[in-house]
Formats: structure tokens, C-alpha cells, sequence
């Protein structure tokens, strides 16, 4: 089984891959784990990454595709894994898809996590992160025993600026602009399946089981 996963930022969609990782026993594959391993491991594919990366620029589509592609032949994804990330923009997806169908493979699902852009912003605003510790709370989904004051270190708690309503919109805005056309270039493929992100992360998960079980 592969599946892309899709949705805004914030809108749960990690959380559900690693669900849905754990559940089939596939990996959760982001391309950051990937820079990161093959960096470390100092592969050919890594040192070409860790040049653009070191001078500040945007690791071309065609080489994140290759780390991408070179993920995919490790041993456990022989029954599949799930995309979390990636691809992110129209090219990258034609790119992935023209690299899949040259070893015979494509995409199984979709998954599309639908969250209004003000629920997220109301989600985002609401995480408090410990200055002390780095412990992460939510005022209203996790909240701390004393307002505002860390239950494991008792150090103050911040609103960090990633979480700030206007940094999440502009990330909010990258999506819609880069991110969301994915929607219907996998719809095109007819590989979409919507779920209402909206919902606790439990009924998220069931409503994905479901689709996959169809
Ligand atoms: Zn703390």
C-alpha cells in the first residue's frame, strides 16, 4: 500500500501517518529523515544534497526525487510506506510519478486531511511550549495543571512564533498556493479520498481505515 499523505500544516496529517505506519507496519517516510540518514551515512546521493543545503539552496526536485526512489528500495518498504511531505509542489509530483512508472510502480491513495484554515490558526495559537524544558502543551487539548507554568520543570510557558496566528498563515498561504493544485492532479489520477480533519484524531483514523478497506 503507498499513500501520499495531504493537508495543510497543522491539520493532523503526521499524527495520522504514524498512525497509520504503526497500524500496517510500513514506514512513515519524510524527506527530511531521508536528507538526514544519507547525510550521516555520507552516500553519494547525500554529499550531492548536503552541497545545496550547506549554501543555503532548495535541494533540486530531480535529486529529492532519486533520495525519494532510493528510500523506497530498503527492505521495508517491500509492503508499502507512506509519504508525509512530499511531494509538495506540482513538478515534484510529476517528477515522483514519472520516476515511479519508470520501475513499474504508482501511488495506491491520496489521503486528503481537510481542515478549514481557522481551525488551524485556532489550534496553532492555542500550543504553549516550556522555555525551560521545551515540554509542548495546549491551552484547551492539553493544558497545564497552573496556567502558563510548566507541569514538568515549572519554568513559564511561551506561544513560540511558529505558532503565532500570522506565521501560520503565511504558511497557511505556501499551501494553498504550492500545495493544495496536488489535490487535483492525484484527483485527476483518481487516487484522492478526503477525510474531515476536524474531528478527534481517533474518529481521523477510523475514517482513513475505512477508505483503505474499500
Ligand atoms: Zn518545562
Amino acid at each position: 500500500m503507498k499513500i501520499i499523505m495531504l493537508g495543510a500544516p497543522g491539520a493532523g496529517k503526521g499524527t495520522q501517518a504514524k498512525m497509520l505506519a504503526e497500524k500496517f507496519n510500513i514506514p512513515h517516510i519524510s524527506t527530511g529523515d531521508i536528507f538526514r540518514a544519507n547525510i550521516k551515512e555520507g552516500t553519494e546521493l547525500g554529499k550531492k544534497a548536503k552541497e545545496y543545503m550547506d549554501k543555503g539552496l532548495l535541494v533540486p526536485d530531480e535529486l529529492v526525487v532519486d533520495l525519494v526512489m532510493d528510500r523506497f528500495k530498503a527492505d521495508d518498504c517491500k509492503d508499502g510506506y507512506i509519504l508525509d511531505g512530499f511531494p509538495r509542489t506540482i513538478p515534484q509530483a510529476e517528477a515522483l510519478d514519472k520516476a515511479l512508472a519508470a520501475v513499474g510502480e504508482k501511488m495506491d491513495y491520496a489521503i486528503n486531511v481537510d481542515v478549514p484554515d481557522e481551525n488551524i490558526v485556532n489550534r496553532m495559537s492555542g500550543r504553549r511550549a516550556c522555555v525551560g524544558c521545551g515540554a509542548t502543551y495546549h491551552i484547551k487539548y492539553n493544558p497545564t495543571k497552573v496556567e502558563g507554568i510548566c507541569d514538568k520543570c515549572g519554568k513559564e510557558l511561551i506561544l513560540r512564533d511558529d505558532d503565532k496566528p500570522e506565521t501560520v498563515l503565511n504558511r497557511l498561504k505556501v499551501y494553498h498556493d504550492q500545495t493544495q493544485p496536488l489535490i487535483d492532479y492525484y484527483g485527476k489520477a483518481g487516487i484522492v479520498r478526503d477525510v474531515d480533519g476536524t474531528v478527534d484524531m481517533n474518529d481521523v483514523f477510523n475514517a482513513i481505515l475505512d477508505i483503505l478497506s474499500k
